[in-house]
């Protein structure tokens, strides 16, 4: 038993030598891992703002009365192919015809 103590002890001691020998190479390592996982959660940041976009974009439409280009899920439909970008184009055209 108290030579078991002993091993340890030795073996603590050399870790513990070792981590001093090898601290500014330890402390480099860190920062480099540090590093790394910034990069990656920027990485992963980025990665889902690309695929958000899409979905909110949708498919353009062009308005025939202004000739503003937008989504289609916010123009305003009237018959089959017919889109207006607001009511105000779309009064606008049945007025006029
Ligand atoms: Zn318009």
């Amino acid at each position: 038993m108290k030579e078991a103590f002993f091993i340890l002890l030795v073996l603590l001691v050399l870790a513990g030598l070792t981590l001093y020998r090898y601290r500014r190479q330890i402390k480099t390592v860190l920062e480099f891992w540090r590093s790394i996982q910034t990069i990656r959660g920027q990485a992963k940041a980025s990665n889902e703002q690309l695929r958000d976009e899409p979905v909110s974009a949708g498919p353009l439409v062009n308005c025939p009365k202004c000739g503003t280009w937008v989504p289609e899920e916010k123009a305003i439909r009237l018959g089959k192919s017919a889109f207006y970008c607001s009511t105000k184009c779309l009064e606008a055209s049945v007025k006029t015809g």
